[in-house]
């Protein structure tokens, strides 16, 4: 024996070491730890190897490796694909954790997968979760619980697609801090708002309405506050024509955030603090 420590301590390290599990790698020195997440998407690496990104519960987003699940043979089967929410078991990489386990919580993608538009609206669900959400390893719980919310909302086909989808996109956007002027206006705070001018942040009033700014339904506004507070009944009771007016005015809105505002928002982040 060439340990130097006493058998007390021996005895005591596998105890110490379960308890590590579970917390989050960046604690210390812990090299395992459990989560579950929503997978956004995979790529492949190498030959057998694939790159999982994952949004989870308590850890953020997170990438990992899942060695050999390209091979037939794989333990982790089908449930490192997009849309599986899984409890997982990583050990902290120098670059990329690595995937050691994952069991299936519940598989959404075989509900969806049938169904075109609601595999669609959940495609665009994981990607704008993941451009939304930029930092690995910060915790957003929030995003987490709303990404869940509206996949779980998609399979249960209790509402139609878009109206869920863009449920979702005001609201994510809102946790990111970016939910649109609805009721005073993003300029000046005057009630009186007319207009959804993007670039301000939301509805408008007359005076600070800028050239080209669309002047929507009022239904069509009414719509988009119930979704983003999820008032569920107001949104089923709404009009095709208001919907298609709300779904063309977020997804605007949802474009020039992801294109100009967060991208923005990084390049802040990143200037040396003066
Ligand atoms: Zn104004």
């Amino acid at each position: 024996m060439n340990s130097t420590h006493p058998w007390w301590f021996r005895a005591a390290r596998p105890r110490f070491e379960a308890f590590h599990v579970g917390l989050p790698a960046k604690l210390g020195k812990v090299s395992l730890y459990r989560d579950e997440g929503v997978v956004l998407r995979t790529h492949k690496l190498g030959e057998a190897d694939r790159i999982v990104t994952v949004l989870t519960k308590r850890t953020g987003k997170i990438r990992g490796v899942a060695k050999g699940v390209r091979r037939t043979t794989s333990r982790f089967g089908a449930r490192l694909e997009p849309f599986t929410h899984v409890d997982l078991q990583l050990h902290t990489g120098r670059t990329l954790d690595v995937v050691t386990q994952a069991e299936t919580i519940r598989p959404y993608g075989e509900a969806l997968v049938a169904d075109y538009p609601r595999y669609t609206a959940g495609s665009a669900m994981l990607e704008t979760a993941d451009r939304l959400i930029m930092g690995e390893k910060e915790p957003a719980l929030r995003q987490f619980l709303l990404l869940v919310g509206g996949l779980r909302a998609l399979a249960a086909a209790e509402h139609e697609a878009r109206l869920v989808l863009d449920a979702y996109f005001l609201r994510s956007l809102a946790v990111a801090g970016y939910a649109p002027a609805l009721q005073a206006c993003a300029r000046c705070q005057a009630t009186a708002v007319r207009a959804f001018a993007i670039v301000a942040g939301g509805m408008v009033c007359g005076n600070c309405r800028p050239a080209g700014a669309a002047v929507p339904e009022g239904e069509t506004l009414a719509l988009m506050l119930a979704l983003l507070k999820g008032d569920w009944p107001a949104a089923d009771a709404s009009l095709a024509r208001h919907r298609t007016e709300c779904s063309g005015l977020v997804a605007a809105y949802l474009q020039w955030h992801l294109e100009h505002g967060i991208r923005s928002l990084r390049h802040v982040e990143r200037e040396p603090a003066t």
